[in-house]
């Protein structure tokens, strides 16, 4: 038997031994024999393949268009181009442009919360792949010059002991030219969980958490900031101001997950 074909027929009686148990709905089930390439706008069924269940996959929504051209909001009407959102023509905020992999429900939203909050880091590996795939479709590699993460505050951090945002960017593969800077920005001030707060009592929570670590760093530079979940744009709205204020060129947004 061919050494392929060995480890196929291994695989696929590990499979049937060991079943896995689906992140969203707890089921076991078996795992898929080979799991097909990642590719917008498919990418979360392929990544997940040994996570969740098929049913639980299917239950994950790609971004797609018609949304706002600037923070990438998902309208409810399926039909007509991307526009301006209420929001964006009101006060257009600091960074240019944002993009999320999917919307922030079912499946998705589950892969999330057990990678932040289960500490289910091997989570961050296709995670990270489908965030890549999103960046590949909505940037070209000439566009950007910095990626960075948006920092969690130092108390934060320690309790986690990783933080999310850069686990889903380490293994990018990137051109030289594109530099993965970890610690661009810092969260200067440690802040209440965003959740539960609206968008106005967001911006209050958020504003001036961030700072750049280095003064003249980002000068000059297009940066892509990179989190899991962009919800009204408040904490994406801080960071990128921060940079602004060191003389970045541009911020654009990319997340995993678009809140609705
Ligand atoms: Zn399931
Ligand atoms: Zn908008």
């Amino acid at each position: 038997m061919q050494p392929d074909a060995l480890q196929r027929l291994l695989n696929s009686m590990a499979d049937a031994l060991f079943p896995a148990k689906c992140l969203g709905c707890g089921r076991l089930f078996q795992q898929d024999a080979g799991t097909p390439p990642t590719g917008h706008p498919n990418g979360f069924s392929a990544a997940m393949a040994a996570h969740f269940c098929p049913p639980c996959r299917d239950t994950w929504v790609a971004v797609a268009s018609p949304l706002c051209s600037r923070c990438g909001l998902v309208f409810k009407s399926r039909e007509g181009e991307d526009h301006l959102c209420g929001r964006c023509l009101d006060r257009p905020g600091a960074f240019t442009r944002a993009r999320a992999a999917g919307v922030y429900a079912n499946a998705l939203q589950s892969a999330i919360h057990a990678l932040k909050f289960k500490s289910q880091v091997s989570l961050a590996g296709p995670l990270g792949a489908l965030l890549f795939d999103t960046f590949r479709h909505h940037w070209t590699d000439g566009d950007i010059d910095v990626v960075a993460p948006v920092p969690l505050h130092r108390h934060r951090f320690r309790r986690r002991g990783f933080n999310q945002a850069y686990l889903l960017v380490r293994r990018w593969a990137l051109p030289d030219a594109i530099l993965v800077v970890r610690d661009l920005l810092v969260r200067t001030r440690a802040t209440a969980p965003q959740t539960g707060l609206d968008r106005k009592q967001r911006q209050i929570n958020i504003r001036n958490a961030f700072s750049v670590s280095r003064p003249g760093q980002s000068t000059g530079k297009r940066v892509l900031l990179v989190d899991d979940v962009l919800t009204t744009g408040a904490t994406a709205d801080a960071c990128a101001a921060a940079l602004i204020r060191d003389g970045a060129r541009r911020v654009d947004v990319l997340t995993l997950a678009r809140a609705l």
